[in-house]
Parts: C-alpha cells; structure tokens; sequence
C-alpha cells in the first residue's frame, strides 16, 4: 500500500497563476498545451535546458520513447530535468512521459530520467488490442468516469512504497503520483474533460515546494 495524500477537491474560481513547460521534443505535446490554457494557465515550450528556469510545471507528452530520450540527451535535457525532479519540480508524464519518468524501463536501457519509484513494461497490452478507450474511476478528480484513451499503452509493473495509487483499470495502475511526480499511461489531453490536468495545475503545481537546485 503506497502513501496517502490528502484527498483532493477541486477548487472553483482559483487563480492559476502557473506558468507550465511542456516537452516540445517529439509526440502530442500541442495537445497537453491546448489542455493546459483551457484550464486557465500560461505554457511553455520546453526545448532547452534554461527554459526549466521559467517554467514551475512541467508536462512530458505522449510520443515514442526512445525518441523522446535520445532527443532529451542531445538538447542537454536529461540531466537538467532529473536535477528539477529531485528539487521538487511538478512534473506530469504521460505514456511516453510515464516511461521516462519511471526508475526502470523493462527490458530497456533506453536513455531516460529515472525520477519515479516505478518499473514499466513499454507496449505492454500486446498488438491486438494496442489502442483503447475505457471509462475509468479516479477518486481524486471526482465521481464522473474519465475517458481514458490508451495508445500502444505501457503497463506499470511494481511501484514503490512511496508512489500512490490513483486509478487502476484491469487490475493496472494507470494514474499514480509520488509528490511532486504525476504518471498516467492514458492520454487525458485527447479529451475535453480538463480534470486530470486541473488535478496536476492544483494538487500537485498549486502544493509543490521547489527548489531549483542547479
Ligand atoms: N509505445 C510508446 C513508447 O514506447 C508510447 C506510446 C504513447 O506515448 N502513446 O514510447
């Protein structure tokens, strides 16, 4: 059983003054950026290591993974990204974001940040069955089902004591959080339904204490 959090309630009228990165690497990064103005807060668009500075979020989109790490290497971002994990930086991964986040790529030593108490299994729900949606139940953002559309999904296989359920589907965990670290292996930004990143912008973005530590 991993730690608890407080339990979230979304506050209405709240002034997001947060100012979120998102990965411009590779993957549907435009889509997280429609999501996160449509909540109300400014983005970023994160493509080199000095533009962590601005940013007091960040998101890793959707995409291919041993892409996204190779060109996290190249552009000096690997390092500066773990460095900000370490220092309290929010940081919202999904899919692919999931599977840079997480300590252990299995099977893998693709390049990656290794921040998240996690080993994941990349394309883990087989061939036939690579895309889905599925109305799932997440506790944290409400009693309505989300749309949880998974493409080429991976599977989170162990967490660890300090990592947080909060939504399993199939038996899988599917969104989870570790303080300042958020992973779904679903993709909320090819939705209309904001709550998964309202989530990230005020549980997570709105609680965090950061350091920068560079
Ligand atoms: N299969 C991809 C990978 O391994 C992830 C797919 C996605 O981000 N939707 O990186």
């Amino acid at each position: 059983m991993g730690r608890r959090f407080p339990s979230y309630t979304h506050p209405t009228n709240m002034t997001l003054n947060h100012n979120i990165g998102v990965l411009a690497l590779q993957g549907d990064f435009d889509k997280h950026i429609q999501s996160i103005r449509a909540c109300g807060a400014a983005t970023v668009l994160l493509r080199d290591p000095e533009a962590l500075d601005a940013i007091d979020g960040l998101i890793i989109p959707g995409g291919e993974s041993t892409t996204v790490g190779k060109l996290m290497d190249r552009f000096g971002l690997t390092a500066a990204i773990r460095r900000r994990a370490a220092g309290g930086l929010p940081i919202y991964g999904t899919c692919t974001g999931a599977i840079v986040l997480a300590k252990e790529i299995i099977g893998s030593d693709q390049p990656s940040i290794g921040a998240m108490d996690v080993a994941i299994e990349r394309n883990a729900y087989g061939r036939q069955i690579d895309s889905f949606e599925v109305d799932v139940s997440i506790p944290a953002i409400g009693d309505e089902p989300f749309r949880a559309v998974f493409i080429r999904a991976p599977i989170i296989r162990t967490l660890g004591s300090s990592v947080e359920t909060l939504s399993v589907c199939d038996g899988n965990v599917i969104l989870a959080r570790q303080g300042n670290l958020l992973v779904s292996t679903f993709h909320p930004e090819l939705t209309d339904d904001l709550r998964v990143h309202r989530y990230f912008l005020d549980a997570i973005c709105g609680n965090a204490t950061v350091c920068v530590g560079r």
